[in-house]
């Protein structure tokens, strides 16, 4: 069972140790995959408010009591799901490099969507969205905000030739340097801003 409730995400977890943090880890598994569709999941999300999370994008990835000890000052606009929330997509914001560092992993762990690898990108964003959730924090905070009314007009959005964005196409996307992206509009790609 999923929490769907907002109020109730909304609570700080509690650290774990690695033993009970992997009993866990193995059930948000199991459950992550019974999902079909979902490629992280939360420990509060299964009403357990203890710092553990999983996602599944490129391989099966456990973090118990994880930290985000280093993040790019650059940031990627990304349209994100959660299973709380099945019928919601909205478009965040997310750091482009992080480092995280976790209990039951030796070395520090690195994610960037700084390759042109969209699952690179997903990986980046879902670890970003799964180590939120265990401080209490839904991906609604994280909502890319648009400028403010600029003397009654609303003032565009300006967007930097090196900057990453995310292109839709039907069912696919991908995830570019906003240059590259240019070119790809007028083939019927929308931006995802
Ligand atoms: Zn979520």
């Amino acid at each position: 069972m999923i929490i769907k409730d907002r109020q109730e995400l909304e609570v700080k977890c509690s650290p774990v140790t690695i033993k009970e943090g992997e009993e866990i880890g193995a059930r948000l598994l199991h459950e992550l995959r019974e999902s079909k569709n979902g490629i992280g999941l939360a420990a509060n999300q299964i009403g357990i408010n203890k710092r553990v999370c999983v996602v599944n994008v490129k391989e099966p990835l456990v973090l118990i009591n994880p930290k985000i000890v280093k993040k790019s000052k650059e940031q990627f606009v990304f349209a994100e799901g959660c299973l709380s929330f099945p019928n919601k997509k909205i478009k965040t914001t997310r750091y482009q490099d992080i480092v995280v560092e976790a209990d039951n992993h030796k070395k520090q762990l690195s994610f960037s969507a700084k390759s042109e690898e969209i699952n690179d990108a997903f990986e980046c964003a879902c670890v970003q969205h799964e180590i939120d959730h265990l401080d209490g924090i839904t991906m609604f905070e994280r909502e890319l905000k648009r400028k403010p009314v600029v003397n009654g007009i609303n003032a565009p959005q300006k967007i930097g030739r090196n900057e990453k964005v995310t292109i839709t196409k039907g069912t696919e996307s991908k995830v570019l340097k906003y240059k590259k992206a240019q070119g790809m509009l007028e083939d019927g790609w929308t931006l995802s801003i």
